[in-house]
Protein backbone atom coordinates (compact mmCIF):
# COMPACT_ATOMS: atom_id res chain seq x y z
CA UNK A 1 0.00 0.00 0.00
CA UNK A 2 2.56 2.14 0.63
CA UNK A 3 3.69 2.40 -3.12
CA UNK A 4 -0.30 2.92 -4.07
CA UNK A 5 0.31 6.08 -1.67
CA UNK A 6 3.47 7.04 -2.42
CA UNK A 7 3.71 7.74 -6.16
CA UNK A 8 2.03 10.64 -7.50
CA UNK A 9 0.08 9.83 -10.54
CA UNK A 10 -0.90 12.61 -13.32
CA UNK A 11 -3.78 11.99 -15.86
CA UNK A 12 -3.25 14.92 -18.46
CA UNK A 13 -7.73 15.20 -19.67
CA UNK A 14 -11.15 14.74 -17.78
CA UNK A 15 -12.38 13.45 -20.53
CA UNK A 16 -13.92 9.66 -20.85
CA UNK A 17 -10.62 8.17 -21.27
CA UNK A 18 -8.78 10.35 -18.40
CA UNK A 19 -11.93 9.57 -16.09
CA UNK A 20 -11.41 5.87 -16.20
CA UNK A 21 -7.98 6.04 -16.13
CA UNK A 22 -8.48 7.25 -12.37
CA UNK A 23 -11.31 4.85 -11.90
CA UNK A 24 -8.79 1.76 -12.83
CA UNK A 25 -6.39 3.16 -10.60
CA UNK A 26 -8.34 3.75 -7.50
CA UNK A 27 -9.76 0.39 -8.05
CA UNK A 28 -6.15 -0.73 -7.14
CA UNK A 29 -5.38 1.78 -4.38
CA UNK A 30 -4.40 4.36 -6.52
CA UNK A 31 -4.99 8.60 -5.59
CA UNK A 32 -4.52 9.76 -8.80
CA UNK A 33 -4.73 13.58 -9.79
CA UNK A 34 -6.67 14.77 -13.28
CA UNK A 35 -5.02 17.63 -15.00
CA UNK A 36 -7.44 19.06 -17.41
CA UNK A 37 -7.60 22.54 -19.14
CA UNK A 38 -11.31 23.33 -19.76
CA UNK A 39 -13.74 24.02 -16.14
CA UNK A 40 -15.66 20.51 -16.20
CA UNK A 41 -15.28 17.12 -16.97
CA UNK A 42 -16.52 15.29 -20.03
CA UNK A 43 -14.24 16.24 -22.65
CA UNK A 44 -15.99 15.90 -25.46
CA UNK A 45 -18.86 14.35 -24.25
CA UNK A 46 -21.04 17.44 -22.66
CA UNK A 47 -24.84 18.90 -22.25
CA UNK A 48 -25.14 22.83 -22.22
CA UNK A 49 -28.41 23.82 -20.43
CA UNK A 50 -29.59 26.72 -21.67
CA UNK A 51 -32.85 28.72 -20.99
CA UNK A 52 -34.15 25.31 -19.94
CA UNK A 53 -33.04 23.47 -23.08
CA UNK A 54 -30.39 20.45 -23.31
CA UNK A 55 -28.06 20.72 -25.87
CA UNK A 56 -25.55 18.12 -26.01
CA UNK A 57 -22.31 19.06 -27.63
CA UNK A 58 -22.67 17.70 -30.95
CA UNK A 59 -25.19 15.17 -31.87
CA UNK A 60 -23.97 11.67 -30.32
CA UNK A 61 -25.48 8.49 -28.46
CA UNK A 62 -24.44 5.73 -26.38
CA UNK A 63 -24.89 2.36 -27.74
CA UNK A 64 -25.82 -0.24 -25.22
CA UNK A 65 -24.08 -2.88 -26.53
CA UNK A 66 -20.88 -1.66 -25.80
CA UNK A 67 -19.05 -3.89 -23.45
CA UNK A 68 -16.43 -1.26 -22.03
CA UNK A 69 -20.30 0.73 -21.44
CA UNK A 70 -21.65 -2.18 -20.14
CA UNK A 71 -18.68 -2.74 -17.49
CA UNK A 72 -18.58 0.65 -16.62
CA UNK A 73 -21.72 2.58 -16.54
CA UNK A 74 -25.04 2.11 -14.40
CA UNK A 75 -27.97 2.36 -16.96
CA UNK A 76 -30.42 2.24 -14.98
CA UNK A 77 -29.18 5.50 -12.88
CA UNK A 78 -28.60 7.26 -16.23
CA UNK A 79 -32.37 6.63 -16.63
CA UNK A 80 -31.24 5.84 -20.61
CA UNK A 81 -33.70 6.70 -23.15
CA UNK A 82 -33.70 4.48 -26.11
CA UNK A 83 -34.14 5.99 -29.81
CA UNK A 84 -36.14 3.10 -32.26
CA UNK A 85 -34.21 1.22 -34.46
CA UNK A 86 -35.08 3.17 -37.66
CA UNK A 87 -34.71 6.25 -39.78
CA UNK A 88 -36.71 8.56 -41.38
CA UNK A 89 -35.12 9.04 -44.79
CA UNK A 90 -36.01 12.52 -46.44
CA UNK A 91 -35.00 12.31 -50.46
CA UNK A 92 -36.24 14.97 -52.74
CA UNK A 93 -38.52 16.85 -50.40
CA UNK A 94 -40.38 12.92 -49.66
CA UNK A 95 -40.35 11.39 -46.19
CA UNK A 96 -40.70 8.00 -45.85
CA UNK A 97 -39.70 5.60 -42.52
CA UNK A 98 -37.22 2.79 -42.95
CA UNK A 99 -36.48 0.26 -39.73
CA UNK A 100 -35.97 -3.49 -38.27
CA UNK A 101 -39.28 -4.52 -38.38
CA UNK A 102 -37.94 -7.68 -36.01
CA UNK A 103 -37.37 -5.29 -33.24
CA UNK A 104 -40.06 -3.16 -33.63
CA UNK A 105 -42.87 -3.57 -35.29
CA UNK A 106 -44.37 -0.69 -35.78
CA UNK A 107 -41.79 -0.88 -38.91
CA UNK A 108 -43.08 -3.54 -40.55
CA UNK A 109 -45.46 -1.69 -43.14
CA UNK A 110 -43.36 1.05 -44.06
CA UNK A 111 -40.50 -1.17 -44.34
CA UNK A 112 -41.63 -4.14 -46.68
CA UNK A 113 -43.47 -1.05 -48.74
CA UNK A 114 -40.06 1.12 -48.20
CA UNK A 115 -39.12 1.83 -52.08
CA UNK A 116 -35.21 3.43 -50.58
CA UNK A 117 -34.12 0.19 -50.97
CA UNK A 118 -34.55 -3.58 -52.60
CA UNK A 119 -35.96 -6.72 -51.60
CA UNK A 120 -32.65 -8.45 -51.89
CA UNK A 121 -31.17 -5.19 -50.06
CA UNK A 122 -33.59 -6.37 -47.32
CA UNK A 123 -32.32 -10.05 -46.99
CA UNK A 124 -28.86 -8.65 -46.81
CA UNK A 125 -29.63 -6.20 -44.08
CA UNK A 126 -31.18 -9.47 -42.15
CA UNK A 127 -28.39 -11.98 -43.34
CA UNK A 128 -25.50 -9.44 -42.12
CA UNK A 129 -27.02 -9.23 -38.95
CA UNK A 130 -26.90 -12.45 -38.27
CA UNK A 131 -23.41 -13.59 -39.35
CA UNK A 132 -22.12 -9.84 -37.27
CA UNK A 133 -24.04 -11.20 -34.32
CA UNK A 134 -22.00 -14.64 -34.43
CA UNK A 135 -18.63 -12.74 -35.05
CA UNK A 136 -16.52 -11.72 -32.01
CA UNK A 137 -14.82 -8.27 -31.78
CA UNK A 138 -11.37 -9.69 -31.61
CA UNK A 139 -12.60 -11.37 -34.78
CA UNK A 140 -14.02 -8.03 -36.43
CA UNK A 141 -10.92 -5.80 -36.04
CA UNK A 142 -8.43 -8.42 -37.23
CA UNK A 143 -10.63 -8.62 -40.70
CA UNK A 144 -8.53 -7.26 -43.55
CA UNK A 145 -9.49 -3.40 -43.51
CA UNK A 146 -11.29 -1.79 -46.66
CA UNK A 147 -13.45 1.13 -47.22
CA UNK A 148 -16.73 0.78 -45.92
CA UNK A 149 -18.11 1.69 -48.97
CA UNK A 150 -16.10 -0.27 -50.77
CA UNK A 151 -17.27 -3.32 -48.60
CA UNK A 152 -20.64 -2.33 -49.16
CA UNK A 153 -20.55 -3.08 -52.58
CA UNK A 154 -18.73 -5.95 -52.10
CA UNK A 155 -21.44 -7.40 -50.20
CA UNK A 156 -23.80 -6.80 -52.79
CA UNK A 157 -26.27 -3.81 -51.26
CA UNK A 158 -27.84 -1.84 -54.30
CA UNK A 159 -26.57 1.63 -55.56
CA UNK A 160 -30.31 2.78 -53.89
CA UNK A 161 -29.44 1.54 -50.63
CA UNK A 162 -26.41 2.63 -50.30
CA UNK A 163 -27.23 6.01 -51.42
CA UNK A 164 -30.40 6.22 -49.58
CA UNK A 165 -29.41 4.49 -46.43
CA UNK A 166 -25.86 3.72 -46.23
CA UNK A 167 -24.62 7.00 -47.14
CA UNK A 168 -26.25 9.20 -44.33
CA UNK A 169 -26.84 7.08 -42.07
CA UNK A 170 -22.73 6.24 -42.26
CA UNK A 171 -21.77 9.98 -42.51
CA UNK A 172 -23.33 10.67 -39.52
CA UNK A 173 -21.06 8.30 -37.52
CA UNK A 174 -18.52 8.35 -39.25
CA UNK A 175 -18.37 12.30 -39.71
CA UNK A 176 -17.42 12.09 -43.26
CA UNK A 177 -19.43 12.03 -46.63
CA UNK A 178 -17.35 8.99 -48.43
CA UNK A 179 -17.93 6.14 -46.24
CA UNK A 180 -13.70 5.69 -46.38
CA UNK A 181 -13.55 4.76 -42.84
CA UNK A 182 -12.52 1.13 -42.21
CA UNK A 183 -14.74 -1.53 -42.75
CA UNK A 184 -13.60 -2.65 -39.48
CA UNK A 185 -15.50 0.35 -37.58
CA UNK A 186 -18.61 -0.16 -39.90
CA UNK A 187 -18.82 -3.89 -38.50
CA UNK A 188 -18.13 -2.68 -35.47
CA UNK A 189 -20.91 -0.15 -35.14
CA UNK A 190 -23.07 -2.70 -37.18
CA UNK A 191 -22.90 -4.95 -34.70
CA UNK A 192 -23.42 -3.05 -31.78
CA UNK A 193 -26.38 -1.66 -32.98
CA UNK A 194 -27.95 -4.90 -34.01
CA UNK A 195 -27.52 -6.19 -30.44
CA UNK A 196 -28.63 -3.12 -28.42
CA UNK A 197 -29.81 0.64 -28.62
CA UNK A 198 -28.51 4.08 -29.60
CA UNK A 199 -29.86 5.76 -26.23
CA UNK A 200 -29.00 9.16 -24.36
CA UNK A 201 -29.37 9.85 -20.69
CA UNK A 202 -32.29 11.27 -19.76
CA UNK A 203 -30.08 14.31 -18.33
CA UNK A 204 -28.22 14.52 -21.67
CA UNK A 205 -24.64 12.39 -23.10
CA UNK A 206 -23.05 14.53 -20.14
CA UNK A 207 -24.60 12.70 -17.73
CA UNK A 208 -21.97 9.90 -18.31
CA UNK A 209 -18.81 11.61 -17.61
CA UNK A 210 -20.50 13.19 -14.68
CA UNK A 211 -21.62 9.37 -13.50
CA UNK A 212 -18.00 8.16 -14.07
CA UNK A 213 -16.70 11.14 -11.97
CA UNK A 214 -18.71 10.35 -8.90
CA UNK A 215 -17.76 7.01 -8.58
CA UNK A 216 -14.07 8.94 -8.08
CA UNK A 217 -13.52 9.39 -4.13
CA UNK A 218 -9.95 9.62 -4.12
CA UNK A 219 -9.06 11.57 -7.36
CA UNK A 220 -7.93 14.71 -7.18
CA UNK A 221 -8.74 17.36 -9.87
CA UNK A 222 -7.24 20.65 -10.96
CA UNK A 223 -9.70 22.55 -13.77
CA UNK A 224 -9.00 25.22 -15.40
CA UNK A 225 -4.85 24.04 -15.88
CA UNK A 226 -4.06 23.65 -19.15
CA UNK A 227 -1.15 21.45 -19.42
CA UNK A 228 1.87 23.19 -22.21
CA UNK A 229 4.76 20.95 -21.80
CA UNK A 230 5.99 17.47 -19.73
CA UNK A 231 9.68 17.23 -19.64
CA UNK A 232 10.69 13.91 -17.97
CA UNK A 233 8.70 13.78 -14.82
CA UNK A 234 7.88 17.21 -14.54
CA UNK A 235 4.72 19.01 -15.88
CA UNK A 236 4.60 22.72 -17.15
CA UNK A 237 1.28 24.42 -17.04
CA UNK A 238 0.26 27.06 -19.24
CA UNK A 239 0.42 29.60 -16.37
CA UNK A 240 3.92 28.78 -15.79
CA UNK A 241 3.49 26.04 -12.89
CA UNK A 242 5.38 23.71 -12.42
CA UNK A 243 3.84 20.25 -10.73
CA UNK A 244 6.59 16.91 -10.34
CA UNK A 245 5.17 13.85 -10.92
CA UNK A 246 6.50 9.97 -10.48
CA UNK A 247 4.10 8.81 -13.36
CA UNK A 248 1.98 10.83 -16.54
CA UNK A 249 -0.88 9.45 -18.46
CA UNK A 250 -2.16 12.02 -21.20
CA UNK A 251 -5.41 11.31 -21.78
CA UNK A 252 -5.72 13.58 -25.30
CA UNK A 253 -4.29 14.70 -27.92
CA UNK A 254 -0.06 14.84 -26.78
CA UNK A 255 0.68 16.42 -30.29
CA UNK A 256 0.77 19.73 -28.32
CA UNK A 257 2.34 18.56 -24.96
CA UNK A 258 5.47 16.42 -26.14
CA UNK A 259 6.98 17.07 -29.51
CA UNK A 260 6.57 14.40 -32.02
CA UNK A 261 7.54 13.89 -35.57
CA UNK A 262 5.40 15.13 -38.10
CA UNK A 263 4.33 11.52 -39.12
CA UNK A 264 2.51 10.76 -35.77
CA UNK A 265 0.62 14.21 -35.72
CA UNK A 266 -3.00 12.91 -35.40
CA UNK A 267 -5.79 14.09 -38.29
CA UNK A 268 -9.23 14.73 -37.04
CA UNK A 269 -12.49 15.27 -38.51
CA UNK A 270 -14.93 18.22 -37.91
CA UNK A 271 -19.17 18.25 -37.72
CA UNK A 272 -21.40 21.03 -36.68
CA UNK A 273 -24.79 20.85 -34.82
CA UNK A 274 -27.31 23.34 -35.07
CA UNK A 275 -29.77 23.24 -32.16
CA UNK A 276 -33.31 24.88 -33.34
CA UNK A 277 -36.69 25.18 -31.41
CA UNK A 278 -39.88 24.77 -33.40
CA UNK A 279 -43.54 24.31 -32.03
CA UNK A 280 -44.37 21.21 -33.11
CA UNK A 281 -42.59 17.71 -34.91
CA UNK A 282 -42.72 16.75 -37.90
CA UNK A 283 -41.35 13.31 -36.43
CA UNK A 284 -43.48 12.03 -33.68
CA UNK A 285 -41.28 9.09 -32.82
CA UNK A 286 -37.61 9.15 -31.57
CA UNK A 287 -36.20 8.23 -34.95
CA UNK A 288 -33.28 9.90 -36.14
CA UNK A 289 -34.06 11.56 -39.78
CA UNK A 290 -31.29 11.47 -42.87
CA UNK A 291 -31.43 14.10 -45.76
CA UNK A 292 -30.45 11.44 -48.50
CA UNK A 293 -29.65 13.82 -51.02
CA UNK A 294 -26.37 14.01 -52.58
CA UNK A 295 -25.97 18.06 -52.74
CA UNK A 296 -27.63 18.84 -49.43
CA UNK A 297 -25.73 20.06 -46.27
CA UNK A 298 -28.29 18.57 -43.88
CA UNK A 299 -26.81 14.94 -43.04
CA UNK A 300 -29.40 14.22 -40.20
CA UNK A 301 -31.90 15.48 -38.11
CA UNK A 302 -33.06 14.48 -34.67
CA UNK A 303 -36.03 16.09 -32.30
CA UNK A 304 -34.01 16.05 -28.70
CA UNK A 305 -37.39 16.67 -26.97
CA UNK A 306 -38.60 13.05 -28.44
CA UNK A 307 -36.71 11.72 -26.17
CA UNK A 308 -37.62 12.19 -22.36
CA UNK A 309 -35.27 14.69 -20.85
CA UNK A 310 -34.98 15.91 -17.61
CA UNK A 311 -34.96 19.74 -18.72
CA UNK A 312 -38.56 20.24 -20.34
CA UNK A 313 -38.50 22.84 -22.40
CA UNK A 314 -41.16 24.83 -23.75
CA UNK A 315 -40.97 24.09 -27.38
CA UNK A 316 -39.39 21.32 -29.14
CA UNK A 317 -35.66 21.09 -29.74
CA UNK A 318 -34.51 19.86 -33.32
CA UNK A 319 -30.81 19.36 -33.76
CA UNK A 320 -29.31 19.32 -37.52
CA UNK A 321 -25.70 17.79 -37.89
CA UNK A 322 -23.40 18.88 -40.99
CA UNK A 323 -20.61 17.35 -41.64
CA UNK A 324 -20.34 18.16 -45.34
CA UNK A 325 -17.11 20.70 -45.51
CA UNK A 326 -18.34 24.15 -46.56
CA UNK A 327 -17.32 27.83 -45.87
CA UNK A 328 -20.03 29.45 -44.56
CA UNK A 329 -19.56 31.63 -41.44
CA UNK A 330 -22.48 30.81 -38.90
CA UNK A 331 -25.29 33.59 -39.70
CA UNK A 332 -25.06 31.94 -43.79
CA UNK A 333 -24.91 28.77 -42.41
CA UNK A 334 -28.05 28.68 -40.35
CA UNK A 335 -29.69 30.69 -43.24
CA UNK A 336 -28.75 27.79 -45.75
CA UNK A 337 -29.88 25.18 -43.19
CA UNK A 338 -33.71 26.71 -42.43
CA UNK A 339 -33.92 26.57 -46.15
CA UNK A 340 -32.83 22.95 -46.55
CA UNK A 341 -35.00 22.20 -43.96
CA UNK A 342 -38.02 23.71 -45.05
CA UNK A 343 -37.43 22.45 -49.16
CA UNK A 344 -36.20 18.66 -48.40
CA UNK A 345 -38.12 18.11 -44.69
CA UNK A 346 -40.76 20.45 -44.76
CA UNK A 347 -39.95 21.69 -41.46
CA UNK A 348 -41.06 25.17 -41.10
CA UNK A 349 -41.08 27.85 -38.65
CA UNK A 350 -37.59 27.29 -36.66
CA UNK A 351 -35.90 29.63 -34.37
CA UNK A 352 -31.95 28.92 -34.56
CA UNK A 353 -30.52 28.20 -31.20
CA UNK A 354 -27.01 27.63 -30.81
CA UNK A 355 -24.39 25.73 -33.35
CA UNK A 356 -21.62 23.83 -31.84
CA UNK A 357 -19.00 24.10 -34.38
CA UNK A 358 -16.85 20.93 -33.29
CA UNK A 359 -12.92 21.10 -34.80
CA UNK A 360 -11.83 17.84 -33.08
CA UNK A 361 -14.71 15.98 -33.09
CA UNK A 362 -13.54 12.54 -34.42
CA UNK A 363 -9.70 11.11 -34.86
CA UNK A 364 -9.26 10.22 -38.65
CA UNK A 365 -7.19 7.25 -38.77
CA UNK A 366 -6.72 4.52 -41.52
CA UNK A 367 -6.18 1.53 -39.83
CA UNK A 368 -8.63 0.63 -36.99
CA UNK A 369 -8.35 -1.09 -33.65
CA UNK A 370 -10.53 -2.29 -30.97
CA UNK A 371 -7.33 -1.42 -28.16
CA UNK A 372 -3.93 0.02 -28.66
CA UNK A 373 -1.14 -2.01 -28.15
CA UNK A 374 1.57 -1.32 -25.01
CA UNK A 375 4.22 -0.15 -27.97
CA UNK A 376 1.77 2.80 -29.25
CA UNK A 377 1.03 3.74 -25.96
CA UNK A 378 4.42 3.63 -24.41
CA UNK A 379 6.17 6.82 -24.51
CA UNK A 380 8.70 5.82 -21.67
CA UNK A 381 8.56 3.79 -18.79
CA UNK A 382 6.78 6.93 -16.67
CA UNK A 383 4.93 8.49 -19.63
CA UNK A 384 1.68 6.82 -21.42
CA UNK A 385 -1.02 7.60 -23.58
CA UNK A 386 -4.72 7.20 -23.24
CA UNK A 387 -7.69 8.71 -25.72
CA UNK A 388 -9.77 7.28 -28.38
CA UNK A 389 -7.50 8.24 -31.22
CA UNK A 390 -5.61 5.21 -30.85
CA UNK A 391 -7.44 2.71 -31.82
CA UNK A 392 -11.20 3.80 -32.84
CA UNK A 393 -13.47 7.14 -32.40
CA UNK A 394 -15.98 6.02 -30.15
CA UNK A 395 -17.10 5.68 -25.86
CA UNK A 396 -15.93 2.30 -26.14
CA UNK A 397 -12.60 2.74 -27.82
CA UNK A 398 -12.04 5.79 -25.05
CA UNK A 399 -13.34 3.75 -21.97
CA UNK A 400 -10.89 0.95 -22.85
CA UNK A 401 -7.86 3.16 -23.64
CA UNK A 402 -8.49 4.56 -20.34
CA UNK A 403 -8.64 1.16 -18.53
CA UNK A 404 -5.18 -0.08 -20.37
CA UNK A 405 -3.61 2.84 -19.51
CA UNK A 406 -4.21 2.62 -15.72
CA UNK A 407 -3.31 -1.07 -15.85
CA UNK A 408 0.03 -0.84 -18.24
CA UNK A 409 1.06 2.10 -15.33
CA UNK A 410 0.05 -0.27 -12.53
CA UNK A 411 2.40 -2.51 -14.03
CA UNK A 412 5.36 -0.18 -14.68
CA UNK A 413 5.01 1.32 -11.49
CA UNK A 414 5.05 -1.99 -9.90
CA UNK A 415 7.79 -3.08 -11.86
CA UNK A 416 10.14 -0.37 -10.11
C1 LIG B 1 -19.91 15.40 -32.45
C2 LIG B 1 -19.45 14.09 -31.90
C3 LIG B 1 -20.22 12.97 -32.09
C4 LIG B 1 -19.82 11.76 -31.55
N1 LIG B 1 -20.66 10.69 -31.65
C5 LIG B 1 -20.38 9.57 -30.96
C6 LIG B 1 -21.34 8.54 -30.85
O1 LIG B 1 -22.47 8.68 -31.32
N2 LIG B 1 -20.99 7.39 -30.19
C7 LIG B 1 -19.74 7.23 -29.64
O2 LIG B 1 -19.49 6.17 -29.07
N3 LIG B 1 -18.83 8.22 -29.71
C8 LIG B 1 -19.11 9.38 -30.33
N4 LIG B 1 -18.21 10.39 -30.35
C9 LIG B 1 -16.84 10.14 -29.85
C10 LIG B 1 -16.68 10.25 -28.34
O3 LIG B 1 -17.26 11.42 -27.86
C11 LIG B 1 -15.17 10.23 -28.06
O4 LIG B 1 -14.64 9.03 -28.55
C12 LIG B 1 -14.78 10.34 -26.59
O5 LIG B 1 -15.49 11.32 -25.93
C13 LIG B 1 -13.28 10.63 -26.51
O6 LIG B 1 -12.85 10.74 -25.17
P1 LIG B 1 -11.32 11.01 -24.85
O7 LIG B 1 -11.16 10.98 -23.38
O8 LIG B 1 -10.48 10.11 -25.65
O9 LIG B 1 -11.00 12.49 -25.42
P2 LIG B 1 -11.61 13.94 -25.07
O10 LIG B 1 -13.05 13.86 -24.78
O11 LIG B 1 -11.19 14.82 -26.19
O12 LIG B 1 -10.87 14.38 -23.72
C14 LIG B 1 -9.63 15.03 -23.70
C15 LIG B 1 -9.62 15.99 -22.51
O13 LIG B 1 -8.31 16.52 -22.38
C16 LIG B 1 -8.37 17.91 -22.13
N5 LIG B 1 -7.12 18.52 -22.60
C17 LIG B 1 -6.70 18.65 -23.89
N6 LIG B 1 -5.49 19.25 -23.94
C18 LIG B 1 -5.14 19.49 -22.64
C19 LIG B 1 -4.01 20.10 -22.03
N7 LIG B 1 -2.98 20.57 -22.77
N8 LIG B 1 -3.97 20.21 -20.68
C20 LIG B 1 -4.99 19.72 -19.91
N9 LIG B 1 -6.10 19.14 -20.45
C21 LIG B 1 -6.17 19.03 -21.79
C22 LIG B 1 -9.59 18.36 -22.93
O14 LIG B 1 -10.08 19.60 -22.45
C23 LIG B 1 -10.54 17.19 -22.68
O15 LIG B 1 -11.32 17.39 -21.53
C24 LIG B 1 -18.57 11.64 -30.86
C25 LIG B 1 -17.80 12.77 -30.70
C26 LIG B 1 -18.23 13.98 -31.17
C27 LIG B 1 -17.42 15.21 -30.88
Amino acid sequence: MTKQKNTKIHIIGAGISGLITALVLEENGYSPTIIEASNTVGGRVKTDIINGYQLDHGFQVLLTSYPAAQKYLDYTTLELQKFLPGAVIYKDGKASKLGDPLRDISFLISTIFSDKVTISDKLKINELNSSLKNKSLEAIFSEKEQSTLAYLKAYGFSKKAIDNFFIPFFTGIFLETELATSSRMFEFVYKMFGEGYAALPKNGIGEIPKQLTNKLTTTKFRFNSAVKSIHDTTIQLENGEIIDSNFIIIATDPSQIINFSSTKKNKWKNCQTLYFETTRRQIQQPLIGLVANESSLINNIFYTTALETQNISKKEVLSVTVVKKHNLHEKLLVKEVIKELEELCQIKDVKFLKLYDIQKALPEKESLTYIPTEKEIKINDHTILAGDYLSNGSLNAAMLSGEFAAKTAIKYIDSK
